[in-house]
């Protein structure tokens, strides 16, 4: 039955660990980030637009977003939306960020394969996490070994997800910093202060991939798809 195992703290906590660990870095390498001002005194959003004409990217637009870290580019709205630190804000941290979410956007525009994957794996995940614990609670409830194991396949559908989109955004952070470079919008000191804000990000990307793949590991043990018995108590 479904009850506290301590194996679970075993298998997923050193990913939890990692992913507090990050969240901590990525919060201090943006309040670092956002104290230091860029020399060329363009706000997020103005650097966002320019990338996007450098581009020629026309049908994408740029709108404050609510919220803290709110950052994102809706490919369906093809809609950069920035949180009102990067929109209006003229730091490291600032482009960093709009430079990554513009990357995205060319992702878009060039149709990069990762992204195209991703985005039509989205709906699948979305179902994944809606009924994977709910699967795995009935089945073991019921004794019903099938569904458990389609409740580990759903679960599975969100690892698969984040393993897809790691290159996704890799790759948006690669660009947001080669661009900036080659349009001359930083300096190289300043690319290195802006890859420190990026690489921060990227890790909390890496920490939820791991406590998901620990997670799936966890529960194909738990329940007998590797290792242990599906009959331990
Ligand atoms: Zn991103």
């Amino acid at each position: 039955m479904i009850g506290f195992d301590p194996m679970y703290f075993l298998f997923v906590g050193p990913g939890m660990l990692l992913a507090l660990w990050a969240q901590y870095k990525v919060k201090s390498a943006f309040n670092s980030g956002h104290e230091i001002p860029v020399a060329s005194g363009l706000s997020g959003a103005q650097v966002a637009q320019k990338i996007l004409d450098a581009y020629s990217i026309k049908n994408v637009g740029i709108e404050e977003a609510d919220g803290f870290m709110g950052d994102h580019y809706d490919p369906k709205a093809k809609m950069l939306r920035l949180s009102h630190e990067v929109y209006s804000g003229r730091s490291i941290s600032s482009f960093g960020v709009a430079a990554h979410e513009v990357g995205h956007a060319i992702q878009d525009a060039e149709k990069y394969a990762p992204l195209v994957i991703r985005n039509g794996i989205v709906p699948l995940a979305s179902i994944g996490s809606n009924l994977s614990f709910f699967l795995m609670f009935i089945g073991a409830m019921l004794n019903y070994y099938n569904l458990i194991v389609l409740g580990i396949g759903a679960f599975s559908l969100i690892v698969i997800f984040q393993l897809i989109n790691l290159p996704v955004e890799f790759d948006a952070s690669n660009r947001a910093r080669a661009i900036l470079l080659k349009q001359g919008l930083v300096s190289p000191s300043e690319e290195k202060e802006v890859g420190k804000v990026l690489n921060a990000a990227a890790m909390t990307y890496v920490a939820a991939t791991i406590t998901s793949i620990m997670t799936l590991i966890y529960y194909a043990y738990r329940y007998g798809l590797i290792g242990g018995s599906k009959n331990d108590e």
